[in-house]
């Protein structure tokens, strides 16, 4: 018997009422998105891009080309120059899971914190809404961990970068 269909949203109020949220909050909220990196984009592409005046390379990076944020497959979103991990037998890994100290930046916060959330993004914005689950990797950076699907059994590998 498969799941046909998601489970109703947890209420961490109703669960946990000694903890402070208010009733109807989510514990999990799980978002699907589709990627497109600006690096993997066709040459002819990404030089309409980069002329374009209403959108521009930088944009297209910060709100377009690959989420932020704490995330299971995907592509990664380095803050530093790419890294490609290997297992002990040289094989290249794949990316699994990024573990992110903030779910968006400020530059990327129009276009990826969710709907609900972007009230909270005007002039008087508090940076600690950026890093709701407490975690801080290095200087607000991520932590990615990778799988060998080459080898049997599965090694795991990671990476992290921050500022
Ligand atoms: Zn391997």
């Amino acid at each position: 018997m498969g799941l046909t269909t998601p489970p109703p949203p947890y209420d961490v109020a109703e669960i946990f009422p000694e903890l402070p949220f208010p009733p109807g909050t989510d514990l999990c909220q799980v978002l699907r998105v589709r990627e497109y990196p600006i690096e993997e984009l066709p040459d002819e592409l990404y030089e309409k891009i980069e002329k374009s005046a209403l959108i521009g390379a930088d944009l297209y990076e910060d709100q377009l080309s690959v989420a932020p944020g704490t995330k299971v497959g995907g592509w990664i979103p380095w803050v530093q120059a790419p890294e490609t991990v290997t297992c002990r037998h040289g094989h290249e890994m794949e990316h699994l899971l990024t573990i992110a100290s903030w779910e968006h930046d400020p530059g990327a916060a129009p276009r990826w914190a969710p709907l609900e959330e972007r009230h909270l993004l005007s002039s008087d914005f508090d940076p600690e809404q950026l890093g709701p689950s407490g975690l801080m990797i290095g200087d607000a950076g991520d932590a990615h961990l990778f799988v060998c699907l080459e080898c049997p059994d599965r090694p795991v590998g990671s990476a992290a970068q921050w500022s």
